[in-house]
């Protein structure tokens, strides 16, 4: 006999039950946090610094599906996507405020689970999880989480700072989470229709850059480390032509991204091959990467040059506001943003 996982139903424990037995995990760390999950709302010290917030929304069956989604993997994605945004302005993150809409599909232990990817990620990232609100919803998950983070004025990079012939920089690599997508949507596929198992075997690498992203806060430590400063940066949500066009736009000037230079790690390379997709495409549109892309003062050249972490693919050039490809042979293609249409169904 198998023992059936446990299921409480969230009616069993109400709205009120719900939040007080996740509030009472959920200690706050950081010193800004003057009052978190408990009253009617958060108190934060700003200490002086400017705040910096974004939002952002994840629904069920349009930006993840639970089929090949862990709850754990999703709320850890849910808290890094938003904590990436905040590095992308070189600010730090320390507080997220989360609201959820659940059915009664999901069961107290989906949200425990849910809840404990989310916790994780706050660990990691030296953030406190501050307030947020529990609806309920008539069939799907929803999630919606708040990021604040602070920075002193004059350290915040705005997508608006790029001048002519800024080297164009991305760390990481690109591709792979879309790659990942494509593997865990063709398992799924596979198993609606025979019940075959999936076969992830040799896919890791990819299928965590999908489930398991991270925010490169790393990066922008290393960054300071270095003494560099970005003139401009955005984090690559929507895939490396789209966040390179609204550098481009917002900046006032044109891209000229390099072919050949665009750092794809050898698995996702394989996996696009054996999908018969280009992988200069699937870095460019696919999206999820959540690297950062960065310009640099060509005098700063010097400083990031040979670190592994980190890759110029290209530069800003005149004021023409259009991105362009640069093949091999120095053939140039116009690059249209194609990126995630949010309002377009993904699986
Ligand atoms: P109100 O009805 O005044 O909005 P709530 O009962 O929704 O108050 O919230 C009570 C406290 O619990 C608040 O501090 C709120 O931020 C927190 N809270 C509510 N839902 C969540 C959640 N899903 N995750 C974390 N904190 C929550
Ligand atoms: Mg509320």
């Amino acid at each position: 006999m198998t023992n059936a996982p446990s299921r409480t139903e969230l009616s069993a424990l109400g709205e009120f039950g719900l939040i007080e037995r996740l509030a009472s995990r959920i200690v706050p760390i950081q010193p800004s946090t003057v009052k978190g999950i408990g009253d009617d709302a958060a108190i934060i010290d700003p200490q002086g610094l400017h705040q910096v917030i974004t939002t952002d929304m994840l629904v069920e069956g349009v930006h993840f599906d639970l089929a090949y989604m862990p709850l754990k993997h999703l709320g850890y994605k849910a808290v890094v996507v938003n904590l990436s945004d905040v590095y992308a302005m070189n600010a730090e993150p320390r507080q997220i405020i989360v609201a959820v809409a659940l059915s009664n599909r999901f069961p107290v232990e989906a949200v425990d689970e849910l809840y404990e990817g989310m916790q994780l990620a706050c660990a990691n990232y030296g953030v406190d999880l501050v307030g947020g609100d529990t609806t309920s919803s008539t069939s799907g998950l929803v999630i919606s989480i708040t990021a604040i983070g602070a920075a002193k004025q004059e350290d915040i990079i705005y997508r608006s700072g790029a001048r002519t012939n800024d080297l164009l920089v991305v760390s990481g690599d690109l591709g792979g989470a879309y790659m990942g997508l494509q593997v865990l949507e063709r398992e799924k596929a596979v198993f609606k229709e025979t019940g075959a198992q999936p076969d992830l075997h040799g896919h890791d690498y990819i299928i965590e850059r999908q489930l398991k992203p991270e925010a490169r806060k790393d990066i922008i430590e290393l960054l300071r480390k270095m003494e560099v400063k970005p003139t401009s940066m955005i984090d690559i949500s929507d895939g490396l032509a789209s966040e390179a066009l609204h550098l481009a736009h917002a900046s006032g000037l044109g891209v000229r991204i390099f072919d050949d230079k665009i750092p794809i790690d050898p698995t996702t390379y394989s996996t696009a091959r054996d999908f018969n997709l280009d992988p200069s495409t699937c870095a460019l549109n696919g999206g999820e990467d959540y690297e950062l892309l960065f310009t640099i003062a060509l005098g700063d050249h010097e400083k990031v040059k040979g670190n592994p972490s980190i890759t110029v693919i290209g530069h800003m050039a005149d004021a023409d506001r259009s991105v362009a490809l640069v093949d091999k042979n120095g053939g140039e293609h116009a690059l249209q943003a194609q990126g995630w249409d949010a309002l377009l169904k993904r699986t």
